[in-house]
């Protein structure tokens, strides 16, 4: 463990909040030491009040904030005095604790500061850096994990036992530094939690954090627990998309609403589901308590979502009755799945939540095996973890969330995703909160979007075999489908029948009709299993209602993929797939229509550009976004009781009409 501090970099930093704000993020750039929310830091500031007076005020991390990233507004200002009052009260409930401290801010605006501000201020240090190292972790669940920690540091920091956050264990920590602190004591270590490094300047307060969690990692190497990288194993999933696709069905449907289910199959992952111990090593639970409400208690093993359901009711009748208040039972799905088949899948309502989710349960492997080669992997009692779990303070955190969006946990594939109306579409499910999916043969479909919910597959629908792998890592990517968007197509030059080659017809219908038909037969038995049933929409033409003369192969390939579509609605019906076709015409932001054709055709017909695009019923201009809002909302609840609908978006045709 290195120290990043970097001069040239500090100096673009100013005083004191600044020099804050740049260790932090150094502290947040390494995952080890702090990993999703876990860790906080503050420093205190001397300043003039409005009255001119001078004011000690504590810029503690605010909620939301995560070190890597944030800036002086990401600190919440608190009236130092008030706090190290409250340090001194004997008792603060967590709701009162909240409310002190966000009514003792000199900010109104400021996010609400971290859950360990009393113990931020109540340390006698200008600087206070706080992190939940991996490597401290390893040390300190073992069995004799307290005993390594005074040997690794004997009096250069005071251990304090475990303790839930807030302000009891502020004033743990303030009792034990008035009592055992000497003039040498540079930090604490809470035991099963993380440690707390101080100093009068950010650089010494950052590089002692440093040292400390150096210190531990050197402690594993020296007893052989710090290269645990297992043996390699071949980092090749081994199950189905069909059986994958059937659990992420189970999981949603014992959440209680759609989950992604995202595989992280990879030789670590691997090796750890296969380890010979993992059941015991895996289930005691969490390398540290803030883990355990996005990852549950224990990950399952094996895909039985019954019994991992069974037995969290059973830890929740067990120890719901020791919680200071009545408590209701969350839902009972696991979010971590250990599997030999596919080494780990994370489960969440989101990609982000998935992918964070994989991160901790990556960490907690990490710390498992090196505890294990320490002398064995013991995790706190499950009443603390439970009492974590069902912690007021965090469920309010996550209920503030709001409603979610309405494809939360599931999952859109589009095809021809790279351009049009395809590229709306992936757009249009997105902001709706679906992972997505996007196929084309365009290589920049790789990279339309850096998100963890996006997925782009270079790919040609005509290929069966390559469809079948697309929706293969669809399924390990994200879990299952639930919605699928027919869009890719070509449209031939105009020609008359006459003149209309066999090897163009049948170029058109391949692609047109039989890829999209290869697709449908091989998406339904995933869109079978999906929580809210199947959505697919078939992008059609203007030219099936209302054909026109030099189209014959286009129109006859969307005539007969509508009706495909039809049939599709009345043989799916049943399984709760629904159906449904949208008829675009005059779309003309798309790259078939260039400013020259565009410019070409309006001339032929005597009308300005404008005029010619809006030569419709409405006057109106169809664009590409509003043909993939349509088919986006076709998939939701408005249209929930629709199947086998056509539904026209052209502005308004009279031959259509
Ligand atoms: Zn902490």
């Amino acid at each position: 463990m290195k120290s990043l501090w970097d001069d040239a970099e500090a100096a673009r930093f100013e005083g004191d909040l600044g020099l804050r704000v740049y260790t932090s993020r150094l502290l947040g750039r390494d995952k080890s030491l702090v990993l999703h929310g876990g860790g906080n830091t503050s420093v205190k500031i001397r300043e003039a009040n409005r009255f001119g007076e001078p004011e000690d005020i504590l810029y503690v991390k605010g909620s939301g904030w995560d070190l890597e990233t944030i800036e002086p507004a990401g600190f919440s200002p608190v009236r130092l005095a008030h706090v190290v009052r409250l340090a001194g009260l004997e008792r603060l409930s967590d709701p009162d604790m909240v409310n002190e401290l966000v009514t003792h801010m000199t900010r109104a605006a400021a996010p609400a500061p971290s859950i360990e501000t009393i113990l931020h201020g109540a340390m006698p240090f200008r600087f206070v850096d706080h992190a939940h190292a991996d490597a401290g972790l390893a040390v300190t669940n073992t069995a004799d994990g307290e005993r390594r920690i005074r040997e690794i540091y004997g009096d250069r920091v005071l251990v304090v036992p475990y303790r839930l956050p807030g302000f009891d264990l502020a004033k743990l920590v303030a009792a034990e530094f008035a009592a055992r602190a000497t003039p040498g004591t540079v930090g604490v270590v809470l035991l099963n939690h993380g440690i707390f490094s101080f100093g009068q300047s950010a650089r010494e307060a950052y590089e002692l954090m440093i040292e400390l969690v150096g210190m531990a990692e050197h402690h594993l190497a020296s007893q052989k627990a710090w290269d645990v990288v297992p043996a390699p194993v071949p980092a090749t999933p081994e199950i189905g998309a069909l059986e994958f696709a059937g659990l992420r069905r189970r999981i949603s449907d014992a959440a209680g609403a759609p989950m992604l289910l995202c595989a992280t199959a990879n030789a670590k992952t691997l090796a750890f589901a296969r380890h010979p111990e993992v059941a015991r090593i895996s289930q005691q639970g969490p390398a540290t308590p803030d883990h355990v409400i996005r990852t549950k208690r224990v990950p399952m093993l094996g895909t039985d979502v019954d019994a991992y359901a069974r037995a969290y009711r059973e830890y929740f009748a067990a120890h719901a009755p020791q919680a200071k208040e009545p408590k209701t039972m969350l839902d009972p799905a696991p979010r971590v799945v250990l599997d030999p088949r596919f080494g780990l899948a994370a489960a969440g309502r989101t990609a982000k939540d998935a992918r964070i989710v994989a991160e901790l349960y990556d960490h907690t492997i990490d710390v498992i095996l090196r505890a294990e080669a320490l002398g064995g992997y013991v995790a706190l009692p499950a009443q603390d973890l439970f009492d974590v779990e069902y912690w007021d303070l965090e469920q309010a955190k996550l209920r503030k969330g709001g409603k979610p969006p309405a494809f939360a946990g599931e999952v859109a594939l589009v095809t021809g995703a790279a351009s049009g109306i395809g590229k709306a579409a992936v757009a249009a499910f997105l902001a709706r909160g679906a992972a997505v999916v996007g196929i084309d043969l365009n290589p920049a479909i790789a990279t339309l979007h850096d998100r963890p919910d996006f997925l782009g597959i270079v790919g040609d629908l005509t290929d069966t075999d390559g469809v079948a792998r697309a929706l293969d890592r669809a399924v390990l990517a994200f879990g299952g489908l639930d919605m699928l968007v027919l869009n890719a197509g070509i449209f031939s030059p105009g020609r008359a029948i006459a003149e209309l080659p066999d090897d163009e017809w049948r170029r058109v219908m391949r692609i047109n009709l039989d890829a999209n038909l290869a697709l449908m037969r091989a998406a339904q038995p995933l869109l079978r299993l999906a929580p809210r049933g199947g959505r697919l929409v078939v992008i059609g033409s203007k030219n099936v209602p209302a054909p026109g003369v030099g189209a014959a192969a286009y129109s006859a390939s969307k005539a007969a993929l509508t009706q495909l579509a039809r049939i599709a609605a009345l043989e799916w019906g049943g399984d709760g797939i629904r159906v449904n076709t949208l008829h675009p015409d005059a779309v003309f932001d798309t790259g078939l229509w260039t400013e020259a054709v565009l410019a070409e055709r309006a001339k032929r017909y005597g009308l300005t550009v404008d005029e010619y695009k809006k030569r419709n019923v409405l006057r109106t201009e169809v664009t590409s976004r509003d043909v993939a809002e349509l088919a986006a909302e076709l998939c939701g609840p408005l249209f929930a009781r629709t199947t086998g609908a056509q539904i026209p978006v052209d502005g308004g045709n009279e031959r259509v009409i």
